[in-house]
């Protein structure tokens, strides 16, 4: 962006002015030429077409119409005057009405010429009419050729100062001239070549004011690319820097892994989690601090990588800990991993909020002398006074229930930061993850381990429950076990456990005591209790565990072969697909049931569909983020990352691999942008005020 106008005030282009410059940042956000350059119109008209009279039907909002006037007459309506005049395209008649101007109307407008029409259509006792249509001479509007007119979007204050339609393409245009047509390239030859770009020129004329459909859309094509490339080269920049702080080196795979892995591994592992092994393994030998994120649907085994992982820590003589979102989690965690530990003669502890004190002050004790080898436990962890020997490695479960404040206090419990695995069981799109963390390394399971069946899912409605509740006494009577699970009423904190309650009751009549033994879970119980119950069901001496949504995440109950959701309308999908996740973890068929209301709306039919069909997590979380866009799936926080002027990551998913692709391509040959090839790129990013922060190139 060599164009150094680009960077003044919008005060100074033609038709703005000091007041219309406030205004535009007020109400808009532009402040710079570039600002508004890149204020896109949200939609064209298409001025290509022609409409007949008789054609016209209560869909179209803007019609074009050539034809002649006929008598054109000054009318008295009410308390004013107007002219109203008819419009015969060759078939048949329009009224055509104005209010305003009308003198000049009345000069402007001749009988039996031709004219073309343009304007919003008006309906009238089931006529349509024009009122305050555009209108031209058919000679003149051949001459300028105006095809696909934009459209921006406005405010009710700039629409009330006269800043209409009009008067922005007005602006837009002067805008043009002010900057003498001089748009620099910011790309280099090599893209622009392999994808076939247009100049960044015809790009923004184009996007404004296009000349066809066919440039138009190569318009777009140009202004996405940019949009996503910048974004990912910035990740790629700031990674590549990030890569280069110092980590630890741990290049042994020594006695516990093997030990471990020769005696005590009682399965195969399935080749995406050797192949993630082997990413770690690449990372804790590089002299660099790992920050990578591991991917996995339920179910897909991340906890053994997490551990053979804290075992190569381990053998390099690091502590390692595991955090967990939960104490239910911490503890099951610490359960699965105490005896392997042991087994090999390694220490490992627990720890949490409810430690008790005494416990507490050993353990904080033994964690500095360096006799803990792991700690696992909840983000009781990330306090300050819990102070490790020397962490090397930490293990981060379910991220997506930690801030990134939170996971960032990790980096402090040793100088240099230890590595940190995030392991997250919420599949989110590639394409959310390129774009929002496109500043860690990647690693995916993508396949389950071998036997696992799917969960056949089945959707019925509150007419078939008895025989849903048939079905859960055959289930029982083969040994197996139940969830039910309603939903919570986040909104109404005493309406809080409304569903729950009334669930089970009717549970309770329905399965008498005398032959089954029903469990209540719910967040608003006392964690001691919660565990209890937990356990219960664990044991197995409990049939039916009735519960809110507090059983989401992790828990394992091999036995458990059944998942009712009630009310499975007012669930997301991803967490019904968390959800269903709990069952289906032994060696038995297992079924999810999503019990719903007889009618339930659009939205819920395709969450519902979607989870019939697939048992995909990846495959369901695209379909969440069509359903509920980025901003509602990741939280509000998140989203403003996601901010594109004109890409969509859902939409240009495609363009988005291929940038990504560029931008890796690009950083391995040229790291910090000094050849030649890529001083467009380098200077955009240097001169563009938006880009202040990319100091990685500098
Ligand atoms: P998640 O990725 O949801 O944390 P887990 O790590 O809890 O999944 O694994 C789920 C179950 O699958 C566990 O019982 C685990 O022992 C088992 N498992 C993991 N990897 C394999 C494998 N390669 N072969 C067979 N079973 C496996
Ligand atoms: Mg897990």
């Amino acid at each position: 962006m060599n164009n150094t106008k680009l960077n003044t005030s919008i005060e100074f282009v033609k038709g703005v002015g000091k007041m219309r410059a406030e205004l535009f940042k007020e109400e808009l956000g532009i402040r710079r030429c570039y600002d508004l350059l890149n204020f896109f119109p949200y939609k064209y008209l298409d001025r290509s077409r022609f409409y007949k009279i008789s054609e016209i039907n209560s869909s179209d909002v803007y019609v074009q119409i050539s034809g002649v006037f006929k008598n054109i007459i000054y009318k008295k309506y009410r308390n004013r005057y107007g002219i109203e005049a008819k419009f015969f395209d060759g078939e048949k008649n329009i009224k055509v009405l104005w209010f305003k101007g009308l003198s000049w109307v009345e000069k402007s407008i001749k009988t039996n010429q031709k004219y073309i029409l343009f304007g919003r259509i008006s309906w009238f006792e089931k006529l349509p009419s024009l009122v305050h249509p555009e209108f031209e001479r058919i000679e003149n509007f051949k001459a300028k050729s105006i095809k696909l007119q934009p459209v921006y979007s406005s405010t009710e204050k700039l629409s009330s100062i006269g800043i209409s339609n009009k008067a922005m393409i007005k602006i837009v245009k002067n805008l043009f001239v002010f900057l003498e047509n001089k748009f620099d390239e910011n790309l280099n030859e090599y893209l622009n070549k392999k994808f076939k770009l247009i100049s960044p020129n015809q790009a923004y004329h184009n996007i404004h004011f296009p000349e066809n459909h066919d440039l138009l859309e190569k318009a777009r094509y140009r202004l996405k690319f940019e949009e996503l490339f910048f974004n990912q080269l910035k990740f790629k920049l700031s990674h590549n820097k990030l890569k280069r702080n110092k980590g630890y080196y741990f290049p042994y795979v020594g006695e516990y892994f093997n030990n471990f892995y020769n005696n005590y591994l009682s399965f195969e592992l399935t080749k995406p989690q050797k192949k993630v092994l082997k990413e770690i393994r690449n990372d804790f030998a590089s002299n660099q601090q790992m920050i990578r994120l591991l991917q996995g649907d339920v179910g897909s085994g991340k906890t053994v990588v997490a551990l053979l992982s804290i075992l190569i820590s381990i053998d390099n003589n690091y502590q390692s800990c595991l955090v967990a979102p939960t104490e239910i989690l911490a503890f099951q965690h610490f359960k699965n991993f105490k005896d392997k530990f042991e087994n090999l003669g390694l220490v490992v502890k627990v720890l949490t909020g409810s430690t008790k004190s005494s416990d507490r002050k050993i353990l904080l004790n033994d964690l500095k002398n360096g006799s803990i080898n792991l700690l696992i436990g909840t983000h009781a962890i990330f306090e300050q006074n819990v102070i490790f020997n020397n962490l090397g490695y930490a293990v981060i479960d379910e991220q997506h229930r930690f801030g990134v404040k939170q996971r960032s206090k990790i980096w402090e419990k040793n100088n240099p930061p230890p590595h940190v695995l995030i392991m997250t069981a919420t599949p989110i799109p590639r394409t959310l993850t390129m774009s929002l963390y496109g500043d860690l390394d990647l690693s995916i399971i993508d396949e389950l381990p071998p036997g696992r069946k799917d969960v056949i899912t089945v959707h019925r409605k509150d007419k078939n429950r008895l025989k849903v509740f048939g079905f859960i006494r055959d289930q029982i009577k083969q040994g197996r076990q139940i969830y039910i699970v309603y939903p919570l009423i986040e909104e109404s904190k005493k309406m809080d456990l409304k569903y729950l309650e009334d669930g089970l009751e009717s549970i309770t009549r329905e399965f008498d005591k005398e032959n089954y033994s029903i469990g209540v879970m719910h967040g608003r119980m006392r964690s001691s209790n919660k565990d209890i119950e937990m356990n219960n069901f664990l044991n197995g001496k409990i049939d039916i565990l009735i519960s809110t949504t507090v059983i989401e995440v992790g828990v394992n109950v091999p036995n458990a072969s059944v998942m009712i959701i009630e009310n499975a309308e007012r669930f997301g999908l991803s967490q019904l697909h968390q959800l269903r996740g709990r069952v289906g973890r032994g060696k038995y068929d297992s079924y999810c049931v999503l019990m719903t209301n007889d009618k339930i709306s659009e939205d819920a039919k395709i969450r519902i569909d979607a989870m019939v069909n697939s048992n995909d997590g990846f495959k369901i979380s695209e379909v969440d983020l069509r359903l509920r866009g980025p901003g509602d799936v990741l939280g509000t926080k998140q989203s403003g990352v996601l901010d594109f002027k004109i890409a969509d990551i859902i939409e240009d998913d495609s363009i988005l691999f291929s940038v990504s692709n560029e931008a890796d391509l690009l950083i391995k040959k040229d790291p910090k942008l000094n050849l030649n090839e890529n001083y467009n790129i380098r200077s955009f990013i240097l001169n563009n005020p938006i880009n202040k922060s990319w100091n990685e190139i500098g």
